[in-house]
């Protein structure tokens, strides 16, 4: 397995490393500072990364140059750094014809191409989604609207925890109306965006046009509505516009972590307007269906993996698919360089950090902002001695977390909560243990909370 001995296609190398990259980093940033980016040089423990421009190039060494090395060094222990450089020609390498690799390869920057006026991605399809106990109810109402937009189920509320495939199944209906129904206005937004065209509207004068433009829509999609919480002017807005839409039998199909009466500070007209279509539940993929989704990834990527490394896989990683993709793509940038698949044993050393990254380990800070995010509440509320039920409730489930994650002792989790007797630590884990026997929502929350905490 000596790299240096394999003759390392540099093209399909930084492809697989940026197959990793663009699962940590946001698609803008992604598309913005890895385009027109590879790998210059590749030889004696010395790489050198071509960038566009200068600015690019501050921009990867200071704030990915930390990741990108790990990338690297995790592949090929030999590495000592990662240069970078501006453009190719300084290097006077010599222009190679650029290989074409099949385009199942979902990283070419074509694949990046948001649809400008209706900000879809076209990697989300249907084609590649797939289907299984955990999300069928889910699908089965997507794809319905997408063959009869506006007729079947309306609103569609699709929720499920953090790299489910909300947005994955959201963008496929777009993408599907788009192709079914070459005339209908299609416009997927997440929720941020939406907040943050409506401020910029309102500032620079132009909330006429704004509505304007949403009122013309025939398939809305709002992604990540939990991003609402505590905004009233932008519920206000998007209610105007919901029922505008509504009346009119336009499409709108909305996404959340979590059920309409779970979202803190949701105005109560916008959760029953919510509650009054369909609402589907993506929860977790069982065994089988985390192995075809390993394998129809990696019979995209055009790679095959044995059966014990991808058991290996799916065993380790039983909540996210976005983190299955992240260890499928390390394995892909292994065998790129090595030209032969990972056996069990190489597969196991690559993949060792991945599932010990230190965001997987839960601290203080973490607990009590994921806490405080999901409630919607002030971090000094959560430590005072309210005895709001508002306040009450999360307090508990913080001084729960403490205990189960962190194995605090009670007195400290009276402390560092604001003060508080062990007696009220022990009350509030007890009681929280109980309720959790049967009760399914605060079941939920808990778990979705866990995976605020362990992707910050
Ligand atoms: P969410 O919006 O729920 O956080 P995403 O839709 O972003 O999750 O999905 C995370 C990643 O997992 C994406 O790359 C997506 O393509 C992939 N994915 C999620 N669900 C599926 C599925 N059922 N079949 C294939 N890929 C999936
Ligand atoms: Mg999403």
């Amino acid at each position: 397995m000596n790299i240096s001995n394999s003759i390392v296609n540099k093209d399909e190398l930084w492809q697989a490393i940026l197959a990793q990259i663009q699962l940590d980093i946001s698609q803008a940033n992604f598309a913005t500072w890895f385009k027109d980016t590879n790998i210059a040089v590749y030889k004696d423990g010395q790489v050198i990364v071509s960038t566009p421009n200068s600015f690019a190039k501050e921009w990867l060494e200071n704030k990915y140059g930390k990741t990108i090395f790990k990338i690297f060094y995790n592949l090929d222990k030999r590495i000592k750094e990662v240069k970078y450089t501006v453009g190719k020609s300084e290097l006077k390498t010599i222009k190679k014809p650029t290989i074409s690799f099949p385009s199942a390869g979902q990283l070419e920057f074509e694949e990046f191409k948001i649809d400008k006026e209706t900000n879809l991605n076209p990697r989300y399809t249907f084609e590649n989604f797939v289907v299984g106990p955990f999300n069928e109810l889910a699908h089965a109402a997507a794809w319905a609207i997408s063959k009869k937009p506006g007729l079947v189920y309306n609103p569609l509320f699709i929720y499920g925890g953090v790299g489910l495939g909300k947005t994955h199944l959201l963008q496929s209906v777009g993408n599907a109306v788009m192709k079914n129904f070459s005339q209908k206005k299609i416009r997927y937004i997440p929720s941020e965006k939406f907040t943050t065209g409506l401020v910029s509207s309102i500032k620079n004068q132009s909330i006429e046009d704004f509505k304007i433009k949403y009122r013309a829509i025939d398939v809305l999609i709002l992604d990540d509505v939990q991003f609402l919480t505590g905004k009233e002017k932008t519920q206000e807005e998007f209610f105007h516009i919901f029922n505008a839409l509504y009346e009119k039998n336009k499409q709108i199909i909305i996404s959340s972590d979590r059920p309409p009466k779970a979202i803190p500070a949701l105005a109560e007209r916008l959760r029953s307007r919510f509650e009054g279509g369909m609402i589907g539940d993506i929860s977790y993929p069982d065994y089988e269906t985390r192995i075809a989704i390993l394998k129809t990834k990696s019979q995209e990527r055009g790679v095959n993996f044995s059966d014990e490394v991808l058991d290996y896989i799916a065993v380790n990683i039983q909540k996210n698919i976005r983190e299955l993709e992240g260890a499928l793509n390390r394995l892909i940038a292994y065998q790129k360089i090595n030209n032969q698949p990972p056996n069990l044993e190489i597969a196991k050393s690559l993949l060792k950090t991945l599932f010990l990254s230190p965001n997987k380990v839960a601290n203080y800070k973490k607990i009590i902002q994921a806490v405080t995010e999901f409630y919607d509440l002030k971090e000094k509320d959560l430590l005072s001695s309210s005895r709001k039920k508002e306040i009450v409730g999360p307090r508990q489930v913080a001084m729960f977390l403490l205990r189960e994650l962190l194995k605090s002792s009670y007195p400290f989790i009276g402390r560092k909560l604001g003060g508080k007797d062990h007696t009220t630590a022990i009350h509030a884990c007890g009681k929280i243990v109980k309720e959790i026997e049967n009760n399914e929502n605060l079941n939920n929350e808990i778990d979705l909370i866990k995976q605020r905490i362990f992707s910050a």
